[in-house]
Order: C-alpha cells, then structure tokens, then sequence
C-alpha cells in the first residue's frame, strides 16, 4: 500500500498592534512568498494576532479570513503586548514549524525559503539576524551597550540583531509554549531552551508604513525585564530615585569640598559624617528596588493570570 505523504504545514505568524496601514501588504508581500513553495510539499496558514489595536487592524483582518481560509486571526480583549501575542500565534498554530514575522514588514518574508533550507537540514532554530544600518547613532549605541552588560548578567546567551524573527521546529514551539512565565523575555526564552540553532544574516528593514510602538522609555523599560526576567512601577521608583539621590549627594559633597578647601573646617567630622550618610543612603534604596523588582515579578508570577484573553478569533480549538 502506498500511502500518501503527508503534507508539511507551515505556521507564519505575525503579532499586530494598530497596523492598519500595513497589514494588507504584509499579507499580500508574505502570501506571494508563500505561494512560491511547491504545493505537492507544504501547505500553510497564516496566523494574525490582533493586540488591541484601537484602529482597523481587526476589521481588516477578518476581511482577510473571510477571503482565504489559510488566514486566521486571534483578536485580544486589549492590548497584552508583543510577547503574549507570540505566544498565543504559537499556541494556536498547527505547523511542523512555525515562522514568526513582524507585521510591519520589517522582516522580509523573502527569507522564509533560505529558512525553510536550513530547517530541512537539521535546525529546530533558524534564527534571522539583522544588521543596524539605517539605525540611528543613539539606539545602535545603546543596543551594543546592553547587550555587553546584558550578556555578562544573564546566564543565556542574547545576540545583538537576532529578535523574534525566526523559524522554530515543532520541538522548539512546544518548549517554549511550555515554559509558562508570567514575565516573558522572548529573547531569553528562545535562547533558553536551545535545541540545534544557526543564524541567517539580512540587512535591515525600515518599516513599511505606520510608526514603531516603542518609545525611548519602553525600550529602557524591555531593558530591565531582560535583565531582571516585569514591570511593577513603584518599586521601580526606588531605582531612579536612588540614582537620583546618589548623583545629588555626589554634587553636594564636590561642593562641600570645595568649600572647605577655601575656608577651612568648621565642625570636624562634619563632611565625612554627611558622605557616608548620603552616599550609603543612595546605594541602599538602589538595592531595595532591585529587591522590589524581584519581589514584583514573584507577585506576578504567583498570580498566574492568563497571559491574554481571546475576545474573538477563528481558529477552531476542536481542529487543534
Ligand atoms: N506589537 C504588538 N503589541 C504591542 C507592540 C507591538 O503586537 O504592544 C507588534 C507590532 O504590531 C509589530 C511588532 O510587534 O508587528 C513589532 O513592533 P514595532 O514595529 O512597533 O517594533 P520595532 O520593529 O520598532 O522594534
Ligand atoms: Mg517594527
């Protein structure tokens, strides 16, 4: 008897937050792309997730849906963000492998088939990594920054230029589904749960249209959950406003020096009584922060809230 050779699914999944002016042309670009593989090998899905967007990311997508049954969509109650929305895709996809994009078109669909090679010839990860041109001055420097500081604290490896946009094997998407954080460093978790990985170079993209949804601020923000593995604002006061303290002290102290070397010691002691008060008293509400920090993101994690809430979607869970 000869049976028939099932066909490979392939997953590509795309987290959108208020994308309207692009998706279109994200489907359109990555369907082109999709279409190109031999049809006797692969079938595939396209998995969008809509993360509260306030614009008509969600009418659009449904539209889609309606269109091409390949297309699904997940849509949330709000906004949870990127890495809950990669997490739903990935919940919900059904592939031997999963393809997991940006919506914007940043990264280039194109890349899927050398992805596809690598996968075929032995990787659970192939992992795209993008160059900085076109980047400004400011955040490349801050990106290499932190990645060497990063990198010296963490104990998993995080490259600079290698994000979300990767192929995972049916393998890696079940470990990372399984790891069940309520705190979620994307970054952290691909390279923590390892499996056989290599690397894809390609330049980088700017966005086809709409705006980036980071600001200087949230980038510092994702700094810190990466470093720390959450986001709990008033413990998080205590950080800056130690630094604050401490940088304070430090201009009082340069000025109180100053003033006694121009006019001598009144009170003895005095100086060194108020350096070690000021400078200590910066260090150890520094210190207390990174412990609220901590204690924060166990407060979270022992909660155990959903990581998203689905108001609506299209995906069958029976099919699954
Ligand atoms: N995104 C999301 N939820 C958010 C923020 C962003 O799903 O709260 C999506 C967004 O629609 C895009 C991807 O994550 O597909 C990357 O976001 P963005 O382009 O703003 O980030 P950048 O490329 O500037 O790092
Ligand atoms: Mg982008």
């Amino acid at each position: 008897m000869c049976e028939k050779r099932r066909k490979e699914l392939l997953s590509v999944i795309a987290p959108c937050y208020n994308e309207e002016d692009v998706i279109e042309l994200f489907q359109r670009e990555t369907q082109a792309e999709l279409e190109k593989l031999d049809k006797d090998k692969y079938d595939y899905e396209i998995i969008l997730v809509n993360d509260g967007s306030r614009d008509r990311t969600l009418e659009l997508l449904m539209d889609m849906a309606e269109k091409d049954k390949r297309m699904k969509y997940i849509s949330f109650s709000r906004n949870f963000g990127k890495e809950a929305a990669m997490l739903a895709a990935l919940e919900h996809a059904k592939g031997d492998c999963a393809v997991i994009l940006d919506a914007d078109l940043q990264h280039p669909p194109q890349l899927i088939h050398q992805m596809l090679e690598l996968y075929h010839s032995g990787y659970d990860q192939v992992i795209a990594k993008r160059s900085r041109s076109g980047d400004s001055k400011r955040s490349t420097f801050f990106a290499r920054l932190y990645y060497k500081l990063v990198n010296k604290l963490v104990d998993v490896e995080m490259v600079d230029g290698a994000g979300d946009f990767r192929l995972l094997s049916r393998a890696a998407i079940d470990a990372v589904i399984s790891l069940k954080e309520t705190n979620r460093f994307s970054k952290g978790i691909f390279s923590w749960v390892g499996f056989h990985q290599t690397y894809l170079e390609y330049e980088n993209q700017l966005r086809a249209s709409g705006e980036t949804k980071w600001s200087f601020k949230s980038l510092l923000r994702y700094g810190i959950d990466g470093i720390l593995s959450f986001n709990v604002q008033p413990l998080r006061i205590c950080v800056y406003g130690g630094s604050a303290l401490l940088l304070l002290s430090i201009m009082y102290l340069i000025y109180l020096f100053v003033r006694i070397l121009q006019h001598g010691i009144d009170v003895p002691g005095y100086f060194t009584t108020i350096l070690i008060i000021t400078i200590f008293s910066g260090v150890q509400l520094i210190s207390i922060g990174i412990i609220g920090e901590y204690v924060g993101r166990i407060y979270a994690e022992v909660k155990k809230r959903p990581m998203y809430l689905i108001a609506k979607t299209n995906i069958d869970k029976e099919e699954q």
